[in-house]
């Protein structure tokens, strides 16, 4: 009888975990802004590149990752070269 609670209890701690778990990865990458691209062009930028700088707050489009940026069908800046994978 006692076995069989203790088992219960285990079971119960890792779906919690693994709830939490979940739930921590996907926050995570809904928030990450790598890339910022306008929605005037197809080239994508650091954050911290001057002609991303100059992109309103309206019209930027951010990603996640380079494969975000060119399943798109955005490309690297020239200037401040993001990764082309
Ligand atoms: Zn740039």
């Amino acid at each position: 009888m006692k076995k069989v609670l203790v088992n219960t209890a285990l079971i119960s701690t890792l779906a919690i975990s693994l709830i939490l778990v979940g739930c921590g990865t996907k926050a995570a990458s809904s928030t990450v802004h790598t890339y910022v691209g306008s929605v005037n062009s197809t080239v994508y930028h650091y954050p911290s590149c001057a002609s991303a700088k100059k992109i309103k707050e309206a019209n930027q489009v951010w990603f996640s990752d380079v494969s975000d940026a060119k399943g798109a069908g955005y490309a690297p800046c020239k200037i401040c070269k993001p990764p082309i994978n």
